[in-house]
């Protein structure tokens, strides 16, 4: 892993409004190589597994739930600075505090339900890819 490569989600709510491929799009529009990409549905266990970070917070069982409700697309990127790259597009945690052009100020509903995840440094991405992605699925 380098310092080029981040993970995102487009989480269960954007795939469910059908704007999956808009977001695609926005992503490869911004100079993006998608080197993963898969629609998976994770359980409650699966969801809990990955926001384990999370899990003394208030917003956990909220979030696990929400997360696992229904299919999403986990999805690995490269550009030069990915990590700092894919939180630039993706805009602030609450939509209503993104700003104009982000993906969570189109697409985000609410602090819960905003759209996308992306990973927030190389060491996070590097596992994050890797609690998804095996060795093969990463061109
Ligand atoms: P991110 O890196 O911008 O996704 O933000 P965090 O890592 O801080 O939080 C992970 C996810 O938990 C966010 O994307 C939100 O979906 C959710 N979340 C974070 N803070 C809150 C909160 O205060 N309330 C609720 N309901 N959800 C939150």
């Amino acid at each position: 892993m380098t310092g080029n490569l981040t993970f995102g989600i487009i989480k269960p709510d954007s795939v469910k409004a059908g704007t999956t491929g808009s977001i695609i799009q926005r992503i490869i529009d911004d100079g993006f190589e998608i080197r993963a990409l898969k629609l998976i549905h994770m359980t409650l266990k699966e969801a809990q597994g990955f926001y384990a970070v999370h899990r003394e917070r208030s917003f956990f069982p909220g979030l696990t739930e929400f997360m696992s409700s229904g299919p999403c697309v986990v999805i690995t990127l490269e550009k030069t600075g990915a990590v700092r790259a894919w939180r630039n597009l993706m805009g602030a945690t609450d939509p209503a505090k993104a700003d104009q052009g982000t993906l969570r100020k189109e697409f985000g509903a609410s602090l819960s339900e905003n759209a996308v995840h992306g990973s927030d440094s190389d060491e996070n991405a590097a596992i994050e890819i890797s609690f998804f992605f095996s060795q093969i699925e990463i061109v």
